[in-house]
């Protein structure tokens, strides 16, 4: 396996003062068939109130990222490294005691699947109030008050009564809503939403993600959105990071991203992506292959097997040399500024119509 060198890492996106600062993060995962490289040089950052998005086939690394800034990886098994800091706080050499004590204070997580994340033995007001009496050392009449209220935020009818029901009581969509509860019930600054409405019906879906929306406006959250959904993010993100094998491929803002995507990978989520109002009769291109194998990623850009542009780029750079990620909007590619913004115009552009 190759020895990377922290040089070949993304580098810093511009700016500072991020609430939440990853830095080169690299996770690594022992397995009986070798070292999986799962997260590899990733650097991103989240602000304040500012929701930033984050798109890629699976195992491209999303997820994986944000159990790491959870602490929710297995020490025995999982290597990290790199720097995750957030509000001032190094997570990376936080002891479980201090993790523990961020998890559902500082930084709450919404799982895609809420049966995942609820527990069927006991009633939800029980599971939202829990962690704020733990975190906040209310009394128990105090974090029932505080449930039913956090039940009315999120919309769920009769919150009185509803508060001592069961998770099978509930309908997908109010599990949902009371797992959001639960993330929100201490005021988290950051919360970590992975594919939190794939599995919801497209009306409950909106509703969940102006939920979201309304809530990130009142309490000032940041959040980080995890998803393969590229029309759920334009609606959802400021920024957005768009992950491939391990890596960041690409970021901007998250009008600049979908307006004028510069990297061959983003153009292939976008083309294979049904469009509301497009001309139904032009096919889908979905992107040709599958994503690597961590375990043994290709040599050089590890989008090469399966680029249509690389002919494009002199000598055999696509597939010996690893393109880097600059500074603030960028693309990891080693297409010319110029070549990527006539490739956009003249092919990827009218298949987008
Ligand atoms: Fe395609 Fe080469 Fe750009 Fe990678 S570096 S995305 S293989 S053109």
């Amino acid at each position: 396996m190759t020895t990377l060198t922290k040089t070949e890492g993304d580098k810093a996106p511009s700016g500072s003062g991020a609430f939440l600062s990853v830095r080169d993060l690299r996770v690594r995962f022992s397995t009986e068939d070798g070292i999986v490289k799962a997260v590899d040089g990733l650097s991103f950052d989240v602000e304040r109130g500012k929701t930033l998005g984050i798109v890629g086939e699976s195992g491209s690394g999303k997820s994986v990222t944000n159990l790491t800034v959870l602490g929710l990886h297995n020490p025995k098994s999982t290597t990290v490294e790199g720097e995750i800091v957030l509000d001032g706080q190094d997570l990376i050499t936080a002891s479980e005691k201090e993790l523990e004590r961020l998890r559902g204070n500082k930084v709450a997580m919404i799982f895609q699947d809420p049966l995942t994340a609820l527990s069927p033995y006991y009633t939800v007001g029980r599971q939202i109030a829990e962690p704020f009496m733990k975190h906040t050392g209310a009394s128990k009449k105090e974090a029932r008050a505080r449930a039913i209220e956090m039940l009315t935020k999120v919309g769920i009818p009769q919150p009185e009564s509803r508060v001592d029901d069961y998770p099978h009581q509930f309908s997908g969509g109010m599990r949902q809503r009371a797992m959001i509860a639960m993330a929100l019930v201490c005021d988290p600054d950051l919360l970590i939403a992975d594919e939190p409405t794939t599995a919801l019906d497209v009306t409950v879906q909106a509703q969940i993600l102006d939920l979201l929306k309304d809530l990130q406006q009142e309490f000032g959250t940041a959040i980080i959105f995890i998803t393969h959904d590229l029309g759920v993010i334009s609606d959802m993100a400021d920024d957005l990071l768009v992950m491939y094998s391990g890596r960041a491929v690409e970021r901007g803002s998250v009008r600049e991203v979908l307006r004028e995507p510069k990297h061959p990978y983003t153009w292939g989520l976008l083309s294979s992506m049904p469009r509301l109002g497009g001309d139904t009769s032009q096919a889908l291109n979905p992107i040709p292959g599958s994503p690597p194998s961590l375990l043994n990623p290709p040599s050089g850009c590890p989008f090469h097997p399966r680029c249509a542009f690389t002919d494009q780029v002199s000598g055999n750079r696509c597939s010996t040399e690893r393109p880097q990620l600059g500074e603030g909007r960028a693309a990891a590619c080693h297409l010319t500024a110029e070549q990527k913004q006539t490739i956009f115009i003249d092919t990827i552009q009218p298949r987008l119509r």
